[in-house]
C-alpha cells in the first residue's frame, strides 16, 4: 500500500461523485496544488468514507477558482484518505481499520502510508492543518482541537462558536498534526445535508484568504469551550436498539437520544433502557479508566446519568455504536 503524490488536479477530480472517486485516485492520495501564497493549508478529508462533505466543498472550491481561470489564493496540500471505503459509503472497509485511527504509529501497511505522509508534513511548513467530518447523529456544526492554544481556539471560531477540546482517542490526525501546525478538525453535520458543505466551503475559502491565523484582537468573542471526559462504549456483539418497545435487545435508548447533543443534561436524565442485567456499558475516561460508576446507574431497567454532562456525537446508527462508541460526555470548559 503505497502513499500517492500527484502534482496536478486529476482529470474529473473535479466532477466525479465520492463513490467513483476511486477511478481517478488509486488510493489514500496527497494533491499538492499551488496557489498565490505559501505555505499550503493542509486539507483532509474522507478518512471516514462515508463522509463526503468536505470532499464535496473542496470539489466546489477548486470549481470556482478553474472556471474563473485563477490560482487558489495559498497552496493547498489535500489529502484523500479512505478511497476504497468511499465506493462503499463505508467508514472502512471491514478488513481495513479506522482510517483516524492510524496516526500513531503501528504495525499494518496503512500506519506505514500515514507515518510516509507526516514526515512529508513535517519537512515542509505549513500554514495550519483541517480535517473535515461528518458525524452520523444529529449534531451542531463545531471544531474539535488537541491544544488550547490561541491559534487552534482562533482556527476553530472561524468555522463554530462551539469547540470541543479532547486528548484521547490519541491516534487521530488532528492529535498528529498539532505538532506539526496549527491544526483543527471540523464536524460539519450529518452527510446528506448541503448545508454543511456550503459551510465548509465557505470555511475553507476563509482560511485561503487569511494572511495570518487570526488572534483573539482580531476576533474577540468567547467561544463556547467543550472538554471531551469520557466516552461511551457498549460491550462487543451486544444487540441494540432504539426507543421503548422492541425487546429482544440487551440495551435500548432513547428515540431522542441525538437531540441530547450539545445541550446540558440534568442530572437523573433517562438514556435508555438495559434488557440484559448481565452487561453493562463502559465509560471509559481520557486516561482509559473505567468511570461509569461516576456517570451511569441502573434502576429497574432504566439507565440513567447520575452527574449533569453535556453529551456530544450521541448516535442512533447503530454500525458505528458497534464500531467506534455511543458518544461522549463533555463538560464546559473555562478558558484562561
Ligand atoms: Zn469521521
Amino acid at each position: 500500500m503505497n502513499l500517492h503524490i500527484i502534482d496536478e488536479i486529476p482529470n474529473h477530480l473535479r466532477e466525479v461523485a465520492p463513490a467513483e472517486l476511486h477511478q481517478v485516485l488509486p488510493g489514500p492520495t496527497l494533491l499538492r496544488i499551488r496557489g498565490e501564497k505559501e505555505p499550503p493549508l493542509f486539507i483532509c478529508t474522507l478518512l471516514h468514507g462515508d463522509e463526503p462533505t468536505g470532499f464535496l466543498a473542496v470539489q466546489q472550491l477548486l470549481n470556482r477558482y478553474t472556471q474563473q481561470d485563477k490560482p487558489l489564493p495559498r497552496s493547498v496540500w489535500l489529502f484523500l484518505g479512505n478511497v476504497a471505503a468511499a465506493r462503499d459509503n463505508l467508514r472502512h472497509l471491514p478488513d481495513q481499520p479506522d482510517y483516524n485511527r492510524i496516526w500513531k504509529g503501528g504495525p499494518l501497511p496503512e500506519h506505514r502510508l500515514v507515518e510516509e505522509l507526516l514526515a512529508i508534513l513535517k519537512s515542509n511548513k505549513l500554514f495550519a492543518g483541517v480535517d473535515i467530518h461528518n458525524t452520523s447523529g444529529q449534531n451542531p456544526h463545531y471544531a474539535c482541537v488537541n491544544k488550547l492554544d490561541g491559534p487552534f481556539i482562533n482556527l476553530g471560531k472561524l468555522f463554530s462558536p462551539m469547540i470541543v477540546y479532547f486528548t484521547r482517542p490519541e491516534e487521530v490526525i488532528s492529535r498528529a498534526l498539532a505538532d506539526i501546525c496549527p491544526a483543527i478538525t471540523v464536524e460539519s453535520g450529518q452527510a446528506r445535508d448541503p448545508f454543511g458543505v456550503d459551510h465548509v466551503l465557505d470555511f475553507l475559502e476563509q482560511c485561503l484568504a487569511l494572511d495570518a491565523i487570526p488572534t483573539n484582537a482580531s476576533n474577540p468573542t468567547e467561544p463556547r469551550v467543550y472538554h471531551s471526559i469520557a466516552r461511551i462504549e457498549v460491550p462487543d456483539n451486544c444487540r441494540i436498539g432504539i426507543g421503548e418497545t422492541c425487546r429482544k435487545t440487551d440495551f435500548n435508548f432513547i428515540e431522542n437520544l441525538e437531540l441530547m447533543n450539545f445541550v446540558e443534561q440534568a442530572e437523573n436524565t433517562l438514556v435508555g433502557w438495559r434488557r440484559n442485567p448481565d452487561l453493562k456499558l463502559a465509560v471509559v475516561d481520557e486516561q482509559g479508566q473505567d468511570v461509569s460508576e461516576n456517570f451511569i446507574s441502573y434502576t429497574n431497567e432504566e439507565i440513567r446519568l447520575i452527574r449533569s454532562v453535556v453529551p456530544s456525537m450521541l448516535t442512533t446508527f447503530i454500525p458505528n455504536v458497534m464500531d467506534d462508541c455511543l458518544g461522549y460526555l463533555m463538560q464546559r470548559y473555562a478558558l484562561e
